[in-house]
């Protein structure tokens, strides 16, 4: 076969290669985008339940965690959420916030994708599913691939090939092993955003209340988040602990404030107080759900009268209620993580321009990078503003 020459080559057509496929091709840049997977954008297509959250009005550095917090400033600033809601807004796509800025679809993913889709058809990028690069040199000329469509001759190569979360989306290392083709370091990658396991004697309050959701407080490691936790049959799940995954590491405790509206020992005194027959069990019944009250009274605490509980008792409750201490043994992993922790040193990226330090004309944008979002839109925004960066250079 013929070597074919393109301007760029973009491998990955998830979120950070559409973006930056149809944002070079704009450009006038003749795009080649391809993709081993046989569909574009899968990860969008799951995302957010099927509704794809595809931004964060508030998103900003702070979001995002890397071991060189400063590297996503200046894309982020230089494509917004109200940039990538223009265009949303433009293709007439419906959306409402959830909560917390958070941007859904009001019907599908579906319609994200497609919007990319369009985009990218209008401004004549090459979009080629199923094809898998086999090898990547450099050439004198720019960089030369051999792939399932032949050898391509191209100036710039864009890598956009994601994480290692959900295998069976398509997600590969390929990308980490470009990098390291290329001299590059990738900081050990693993699982975020993602539910824990637990094994011990806690498991069976777990399966007990799986599919119970309350509003808690979680903490680990000084970071700390302020969202539900929800119960599984295998541990603990819910958007509190997703985001708190992603800040713990093997072996560490997390603490969960189940009642972080209120000061415990001081609302467990006013009901002793006000209710000296009444059961803990039913006082618990006025903040959790029936059920939770119950287990807990019955499993942390033998539930008496309120009479009945000495102040150093009821301080152990409020201390229990209040800083409930859970040492999981272990995450989901990969198979439902909805992002990749770690990833190609951003030190040796260019933050203006996504391009290696290390060999010129070679990008790395999206997950890839070492760059991950908490949850609520805010991987999509590092995807669509790092993709946006290096469309501008290619
Ligand atoms: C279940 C789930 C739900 C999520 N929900 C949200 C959400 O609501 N909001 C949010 O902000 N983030 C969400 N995320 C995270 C978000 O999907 C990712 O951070 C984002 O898709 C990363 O974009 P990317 O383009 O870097 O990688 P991806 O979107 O993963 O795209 C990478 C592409 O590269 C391709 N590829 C991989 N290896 C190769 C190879 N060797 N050759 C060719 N192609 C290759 C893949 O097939 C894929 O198409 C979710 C993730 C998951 C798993």
């Amino acid at each position: 076969m013929p070597t074919r020459s393109t301007d760029v080559v973009i491998i990955g057509a998830g979120a950070a290669g559409l973006m930056c496929a149809m944002t070079a091709a704009a450009r006038g840049r003749q795009v080649l985008l391809i993709d081993h997977a046989n569909k574009a954008g899968k990860k969008i297509l799951m995302s957010g339940g099927g509704r794809c959250n595809f931004t964060n009005m508030y998103a900003e550095p702070a979001n995002f965690a890397s071991e060189n917090p400063h590297f996503c400033k200046s894309a982020l600033a230089r494509y917004t959420p109200w940039d990538f809601i223009a265009m949303v807004d433009a293709h007439g796509v419906p959306y409402h916030e959830k909560k917390l800025g958070q941007l859904f679809c009001d019907n599908k993913a579906k319609d994200i994708l497609n919007m990319l889709l369009e985009e990218c058809e209008r401004v004549g990028v090459d979009l080629r599913l199923n094809t898998a690069v086999q090898e990547i040199q450099k050439t004198e000329s720019g960089y030369g691939l051999s792939t399932d469509i032949g050898e391509i001759a191209a100036s710039s190569v864009v890598v956009a090939t994601g994480g290692l979360s959900i295998p069976t989306m398509g997600a590969t290392g390929f990308g980490y092993e470009i990098a390291r083709q290329f001299g590059h370091e990738v900081l050990p990658t693993r699982a975020g955003l993602v539910p824990f396991i637990i094994t011990d004697q806690l498991k069976d309050l777990c399966v007990a209340l799986s599919g119970t959701s309350v509003a808690a407080v979680v903490r680990c490691n000084g970071e700390s988040f302020r969202e539900n936790i929800l119960f599984t049959h295998r541990g603990l799940s819910g958007p509190a602990i997703l985001q708190i995954s992603s800040f713990w590491q093997l072996g560490d405790a997390v603490e969960i404030d189940l009642l972080p509206d209120r000061d415990v020992l001081e609302w467990l005194q006013g009901q002793q107080a006000a209710r000296l027959d009444s059961e803990l069990q039913t006082v618990l019944g006025e903040v959790f759900t029936k059920k939770m009250a119950a287990l807990l009274a019955d499993r942390w605490f033998v539930s008496q009268p309120m009479k009945r509980y000495t102040p150093a008792e009821l301080r152990e409750i409020a201390e229990r209620l209040r800083a409930w201490r859970v040492v999981p043994a272990g995450t989901e992993g990969y198979r439902t993580a909805e992002v990749t922790l770690g990833g190609v040193d951003t030190r040796e990226v260019s933050s203006q321009t996504m391009e290696s330090r290390r060999s010129p004309g070679l990008y790395f944008i999206g997950e890839v990078l070492d760059v991950t979002g908490h949850l609520g839109g805010f991987n999509f925004q590092w995807a669509w503003a790092s993709g946006h960066a290096a469309a501008q250079f290619v």
